[in-house]
């Protein structure tokens, strides 16, 4: 089987000299242990993160090691109670088509609730990240306005729809005509703007006649920076991802924003899903419910094909994207 390793740490946007396809075995699970197929790989922006040699949240990949993220694998040989040939799992596993794991890194996932896939998407980490990073921090109230940045993506698709449910008025900001019409039409937000296309700040002023009471940032640099004149007394801004800063070799620079946060008094916060672990089951359960009684919609991208997972995570930075980014390795 192959494996996916980091060869060489990027400077900048990444490239394929940066990462090699190296063969090696499938190992045999021993007592306590499983066998996965990978079925579906999630390619996530944070990962960029992890190839710099920087300290932050969660470790740097190792140079010549298999890059890691959210994986659903099917259980192929089992040599644990927990779990039987069959079962589908997800875990944080190596960019490979067969892993091992120890029965309690990973968890088993009912595929009749939903399409095993949408446990990388609407009910895991990305659902996750909307969910409490807008309740917890954002915490939009009816009537109220809420501006969110990579609006249809995996978080920023699953907070507008979730503003929405809370009675707030929703504006997302997106990088294409094709997103922005799914935003109004699919997604049914309230304004949409494709910031390729459109003056952001004047955009959004037309938008928000009200203000803004919720910012939920994914993006940072200048999209962001429009934000800030408009905030409203107490509003406040979860601040989830930077993703338009991830492949600068310098630090990011941009105005100023503490004025505007003190004379509006309003809040800061970032934030990783991490922090809301003990809370996944209740995040969880809403979302499930919202998702069957049809109020929550989720879209993926799915790329097909192992050898394809560094195109379709280096296409997360070109927004090729609607919904969540997945490769496809295996049929479930
Ligand atoms: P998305 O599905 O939103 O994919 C990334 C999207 O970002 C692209 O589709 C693209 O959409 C947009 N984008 C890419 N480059 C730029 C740019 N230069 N400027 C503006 N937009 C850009 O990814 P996720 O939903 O998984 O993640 C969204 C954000 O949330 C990321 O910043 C990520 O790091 C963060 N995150 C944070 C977590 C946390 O715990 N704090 C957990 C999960 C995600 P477009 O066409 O609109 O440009």
């Amino acid at each position: 089987q192959k494996q996916i390793q980091l060869k060489k740490r990027p400077t900048g946007v990444p490239t394929s000299e940066h990462f090699e396809f190296v063969e090696v075995p499938v190992e045999s699970p021993a007592k306590g242990e499983i066998l996965l197929q990978t079925i579906y790989i999630s390619v996530d922006p944070y990962l960029r993160g992890r190839m710099n040699d920087t300290k932050s949240y969660i470790p740097p990949f190792k140079l010549n090691e298999a890059i890691s993220s959210g994986v659903i694998g099917k259980v192929v040989e089992s040599k644990s109670d927990l779990f039987e040939v069959g079962d589908f799992v997800i875990g944080s596993l190596g960019w490979q088509q067969f892993s091992v794991a120890k029965d309690n890194t990973v968890r088993k996932i009912d595929p009749n609730l939903a399409p095993v896939s949408a446990y990388l998407s609407v009910l895991g980490m990305t659902g996750l990240t909307a969910y409490f990073g807008l309740l917890d921090i954002g915490k939009p109230k009816a009537g109220e306005t809420v501006v969110v940045s990579g609006a249809a993506g995996a978080v920023g698709s699953i907070v507008g729809q979730i503003a929405k449910i809370k009675g707030a008025r929703v504006v997302g900001i997106a990088g294409s005509d094709e997103k922005v019409r799914y935003l109004l039409d699919e997604l049914g937000f309230d304004a949409a703007i494709n910031y390729n296309t459109q003056d952001v700040g004047s955009a959004l002023k037309e938008a928000c006649p009200d203000g803004i009471d919720v910012y939920f940032e994914n993006v940072g640099g200048e999209i962001s920076d429009t934000i800030f004149p408009l905030l409203n007394n107490f509003a406040r801004i979860p601040v989830c991802g930077a993703i338009s800063a991830y492949n600068n070799s310098e630090p990011d620079v941009g105005p100023r924003v503490q004025g505007y946060l003190i004379k509006t008094s309003s809040l800061m916060q970032g934030f990783t899903v991490g922090n809301y672990s003990s809370r996944f089951g209740e995040g969880a359960k809403e979302l499930a419910s919202w998702l069957l009684e049809g109020k929550l919609k989720y879209e993926e991208t799915v790329t097909e094909g192992f050898e394809n997972t560094i195109d379709a995570f280096l296409d997360l930075f070109k927004g090729a994207n609607l919904g969540k980014a997945i490769v496809k390795v295996a049929d479930s």
